[in-house]
């Protein structure tokens, strides 16, 4: 699949100056010595034009982030089957003119856990909030065994339009609350929590979504907001000696699958670990500008 042409990339969505993004396909690329560039494109809502514009100049793929993960859909060709059943989209490919989408950040989800050692079979998984990013992880809870499922969210509508989605798919428990609701119950134990919500987004809303009911009974907390590198909410989990990571492995992850679609290449334990490392050290060099 990869050619010798420079590999036209890049990512679509709203206020995604300081995105990673760029960074972390620079380091695959170099890791495997592909020729890109990876441009920055905010959209205005019109999606049909930018998809012209995408297969006139012969981008190879795109990632999709906030707010167009679910809205891109109606223009692509073919809907990867998990993608499909998640109802959200992040990565497109272009394939003899044909669009292709993908999900990868339930996979990202996924393997970020893996990597901090907590593992999802068998275990109870709660997920605040509704939206793309929260449909991946409940997605990746039900495909890797969690045992049950919970999703907390403000409009709780939304909640039980994923649940009633899931249920067609997997066999596991499904349940959606309330914050109050989950605020009282004490039914769940030794869980792992999933931020999914926009809240601890530096310029968004940079409190906690924790408080003491909320964490009680987690047993790990992965934040996906990555920027800052520290949310209030893991503040707010470290004091109380959960262990727990933000959403940059995720990050990576996603975005390493996304690349070996695009160029049909895979990554070795070898490379993935030196690429991974070169990513967190960046990150952790330019911590300063991300906090
Ligand atoms: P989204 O579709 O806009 O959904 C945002 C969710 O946050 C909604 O369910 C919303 O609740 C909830 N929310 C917003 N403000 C809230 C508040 N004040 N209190 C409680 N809930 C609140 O966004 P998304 O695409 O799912 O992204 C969510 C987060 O995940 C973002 O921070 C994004 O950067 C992050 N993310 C990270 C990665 C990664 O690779 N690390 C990948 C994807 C997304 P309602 O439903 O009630 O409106």
């Amino acid at each position: 699949m990869i050619s010798d042409r420079k590999l036209k990339l890049g990512l679509v969505g709203e206020n995604i100056g300081t995105s990673l993004s760029p960074v972390l396909h620079r380091i695959l690329a170099d890791e495997k010595k592909v020729d890109i560039e990876y441009g920055l494109y905010e959209l205005n809502g019109d999606l049909e034009s930018f998809i012209k514009q995408f297969k006139k100049s012969l981008f190879t793929g795109i990632n999709i982030t906030k707010p167009y993960k679910k809205s891109f859909l109606e223009f692509v060709d073919k809907v990867e089957i998990n993608a499909k059943k998640i109802g959200a989209i992040n990565v497109l490919s272009l394939n003899d003119e044909k669009i292709n989408a993908y999900n990868t950040d339930y996979w990202g989800a996924y393997q970020a856990l893996k990597q901090n050692d907590c593992k999802v079979e068998g275990r109870t998984v709660i997920v605040l909030g509704a939206g793309g990013a929260a449909r991946s992880a409940v997605y990746m809870a039900g495909k890797y065994g969690a045992s049950k499922v919970v999703i907390v969210n403000r409009t709780y509508e939304k909640a039980e339009k994923i649940i009633s989605d899931m249920k067609k798919y997997f066999t596991n428990s499904f349940y959606c609350l309330t914050y109050d609701e989950f605020r009282k119950t004490d039914e769940y134990k030794d869980f792992i929590l999933i931020n999914a919500t926009s809240v601890g987004m530096k310029g968004f809303l940079e409190e906690s979504i924790l408080d003491d009911e909320i964490i009680s009974g987690a047993s790990f907390f992965m934040d996906m907001v990555y920027s800052p590198n520290i949310s209030k909410s893991r503040e707010f989990a470290s004091g109380k000696g959960i262990n727990n990571i933000n959403g940059l492995d995720m990050l990576f992850f996603q975005g390493l699958r996304a690349f070996e679609i695009w160029t049909g290449l895979t990554f070795d334990a070898i490379e993935i670990e030196r690429s991974y490392n070169t990513f967190v050290n960046f990150v952790d060099g330019e911590s300063k500008v991300y906090n």
